[in-house]
């Protein structure tokens, strides 16, 4: 089998860790039974045996984003597996290094697309995070943001609400015109002026108040679905949450709005946060048992990924394995159970539309050709395949704030691809890559000329 070559740097790492050596002792350990247990502590946490399916062949190299953009194997998926070997046998330091190289993957996991071993990357990114997490103290100001983002706002649909309810007033108010014409903006880092430029008119607490909880199958009925809301979806995206449960009525679907479900907790277990992705997973998991669905569909590829691997998240405990289990055989993406269904009378749209893949519907699901067969089923439209539509746009979460030049650098690159469409709509399925192409429109000043919009909602535009 043909490899691709290592840089220097890289070889030295992997050839160190071809044994391993339980001997070594970990700072901070006092004795070898110490460090042993520690490192076997590591081993767990970092899923050690699926490091091990790496054959470091380098076939994902060529589909790996910040390899494309860096050029260096420290930068690339079997780098970062060599690194995380490296530390599993404690023959590496969990420096700040390691901590950076960790945090510059996007976690798109193109890289598990690619790979002929079937490596699970995406699982194997988090547990690393995890260890850093565990491992390294974070400034004050940082561990201050993440306990307001990821404790004290993300998992309380509560506070999410009152959230929304500020930023409306924040836009409504004149208060955005004004900070915007007080320059108070550029005082700003430039990831947050930014991302605060693409944040779409968020929906009223009048229309919030609208929501029924429940929306009946127009013509013959096929199932009773659940709606996943999602929580930074239900705030930035709430018109859409809603188009999606009309489009689901308009497929024949009942359509209920779970009211226990939360967070899904896909932030925290990119963050490193397991045990605060386990918590979200449960709350959900019990959502699903005392309602009457028959599936759960949410509407972000982000989010159902995460929901779809709740089975692996609980693996081996004897309370929630065979629970998350059924709980993940419920789960479908809008557009993996749309494709299933037959389709109602739709109208016709006079569009010029490419399509953008979110890396985890795509690579995490693999769900690839349903949003394009649904799009082309839009009278009228006109459907142009955007080259390179599953390679990320950078968006990945937070990683627009934490790794802004990097985000921008490849989202530049992914415009460019746009622009060659001549699409005037650019669609995707996931809020976090709609809020990216939304800035990426701005960034290249194509605003007069496309827009970018969710597929619930062209759908819903073609079904109403
Ligand atoms: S998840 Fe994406 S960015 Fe990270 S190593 Fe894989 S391909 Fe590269
Ligand atoms: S992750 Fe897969 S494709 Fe990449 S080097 Fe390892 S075995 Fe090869």
């Amino acid at each position: 089998m043909h490899t691709k070559p290592m840089n220097t740097e890289m070889e030295v790492i992997i050839m160190s860790t071809q044994q391993v050596n339980l001997n070594l002792q970990l700072p901070g350990t006092s004795s070898s039974a110490s460090a042993k247990n520690g490192i076997l502590e590591l081993m767990e946490t970092m899923h050690y045996d699926e490091i091990l399916n790496c054959m470091r062949c380098g076939f994902c190299l060529s589909a790996c984003p910040t390899y494309r953009e860096v050029g260096k194997e420290t930068a690339s998926p079997r780098g970062r597996i060599a690194m995380m070997k490296a530390v599993a046998n404690g023959q590496l330091e969990i420096s700040e290094k390691f901590d950076n190289d960790m945090y510059l993957c996007l976690g798109c996991r193109a890289c598990e697309t690619a790979c002929p071993a079937g490596v699970r990357y995406g699982t194997l990114i988090e547990g690393a995070r995890e260890v850093v997490e565990t491992h390294r103290k974070r400034p004050m100001t940082v561990r201050l943001a993440r306990n307001i983002t990821m404790k004290q706002l993300f998992p309380r649909p509560d506070r999410m609400k009152t959230f929304g309810r500020l930023l409306y007033f924040y836009q409504q108010s004149g208060l955005r015109s004004l900070t915007r014409k007080s320059g108070v903006m550029k005082l700003l880092p430039k990831s947050v002026a930014e991302m605060e430029a693409a944040i779409p008119d968020i929906a009223s607490p009048a229309a919030r108040k609208e929501r029924k909880n429940f929306l009946a199958a127009k013509g013959e009925k096929r199932m009773t679905v659940g709606l996943f809301t999602g929580c930074v979806m239900d705030v930035m995206f709430f018109e859409t949450n809603e188009a999606t449960g009309k489009l689901l009525a308009a497929f024949g679907c009942d359509v209920v709005y779970l009211e226990k479900q939360n967070c899904c907790g896909a932030l925290h277990a990119h963050a490193g946060d397991k045990a605060g992705a386990m918590e979200l997973a449960k709350q959900n998991i019990e959502a699903f048992e005392q309602s009457a669905v028959d599936v759960m569909v949410n509407n972000a590829g982000g989010c159902g990924a995460a929901l779809k691997e709740y089975d692996h998240w609980f693996a081996g405990d004897p309370e929630w394995e065979e629970r998350a289990k059924r709980f993940v055989e419920a789960q479908r993406d809008v557009n993996e159970l749309l494709a299933t269904l037959p389709l109602p009378k739709l109208k016709s749209l006079p569009y010029r539309v490419t399509y953008q893949d979110s890396c985890h519907l795509a690579h995490g699901q693999k769900i690839r050709l349903q949003p394009r067969e649904l799009l082309q089923a839009i009278p009228g439209v006109q459907y142009v395949e955007l080259p390179e539509a599953d390679r990320c746009c950078g968006s990945a979460g937070i990683y627009n704030i934490t790794n802004f030049d990097m985000s921008m650098q490849i989202l530049d690159g992914k415009m460019q691809h746009v622009q060659g469409t001549q699409a005037n709509i650019v669609v995707t399925s996931n809020p976090g890559c709609l809020l990216q192409m939304r800035k990426g429109i701005q960034r290249a000043g194509l605003e007069d000329q496309m827009k970018a919009v969710h597929i619930a909602d062209l759908l819903y535009e073609a079904a109403e």
